[in-house]
């Protein structure tokens, strides 16, 4: 696997794979790498020629300081995974490189970037979409793959092609949530857990998971109360918010329609956040 730190490099990169006609996959990372990110690189690996992964802690996306300074960061591990999983680039730019100058660029993505994480997290999708949209001109991937773990940005990045990067024609590959024996997903945030925390964390998706098999004929409303009060019994977990929304517009559905409603949820253990969602 060969390293690249720099953006000509990239640049140099690209333009050799492309004069090949060769299939290019991007997955965009922080690092602080587990099997959830692991997945998407297996899968990016097989579907394309080549791979290149980036491991970047996109300092615009933190809306706060503590949170960007506190974030796990294995670097010299994360290249032994990388190189295990057969990716064939990693990208690890500095900030410097990225951001030469501070960036302004505002994207509009209808609302959608307002609610939820949105409301919680101000200008957390902008931040998003800055780096996002910076990488994939550098890269043009023909394929990136992200999670439906972070089920909001997923929408994002896909609004981001679609209104800003038609022409691009790069793909986006949305990859199924990992998780942990115990049924937490996978999140680099986990490594920050304490041993207690760690401990109940599991009943988040515990709870999600029963509402989604048992709750399917109760209003949304309704779910979304058992559900916070469920979390909330045990004294070291803090739901942010639960909200159960249409899959395509991101508002509060009405009703739950299989396949096509998802419950998007954000809790506090100790003073760590967790993600997740579940769809009905
Ligand atoms: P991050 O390093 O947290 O920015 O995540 C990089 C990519 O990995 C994003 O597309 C995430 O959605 C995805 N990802 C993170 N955790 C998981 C997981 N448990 N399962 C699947 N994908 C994940």
């Amino acid at each position: 696997m060969k390293i690249l730190k720099k953006i000509i490099d990239v640049l140099e990169l690209r333009n050799r794979i492309y004069s090949k006609n060769k299939i290019l996959g991007f997955v965009p990372t922080m690092g602080a790498l587990h099997d959830g990110h692991i997945s998407l690189i297996r899968r990016s690996v097989k579907e394309n020629d080549y791979t290149i992964v980036s491991i970047f802690v996109n300092p615009t996306q933190f809306n706060d300081k503590n949170d960007l300074e506190n974030y796990p960061r294995t670097e010299e591990r994360d290249i032994k995974m990388l190189e295990n999983a057969g990716c064939d680039f990693a990208f690890l730019p500095d900030v410097i490189e990225m951001y030469p100058e501070s960036d302004n660029k505002i994207f509009d993505f209808d609302g959608i970037d307002m609610l939820m994480e949105g409301k919680h997290r101000k200008g957390h999708f902008n931040g998003v979409a800055q780096i996002v949209y910076k990488f994939f001109d550098l890269i043009s991937p023909n394929k990136a793959y992200f999670g439906k773990k972070d089920f909001q940005q997923l929408a994002i990045i896909q609004l981001l092609v679609k209104k800003y990067m038609n022409e691009s024609g790069i793909e986006v590959i949305p990859c199924e949530i990992v998780r942990e024996e115990d049924g937490l997903a996978m999140s680099s945030r986990n490594l920050l857990l304490s041993e207690e925390h760690r401990k109940v964390a599991p009943l988040i998706h515990k709870v999600l998971k029963d509402c989604s098999n048992k709750y399917n004929d109760i209003l949304p409303e309704e779910i979304e109360r058992k559900v916070i009060s469920d979390i909330n019994s045990n004294k070291l977990l803090k739901v942010e918010y639960f909200e159960i929304v249409d899959n395509s517009t991101l508002l509060p559905a009405a009703n739950i329609i299989p396949g096509e409603t998802t419950g998007c949820i954000a809790v506090y253990a100790g003073n760590i956040r967790l993600i997740d969602n579940i769809t009905f």
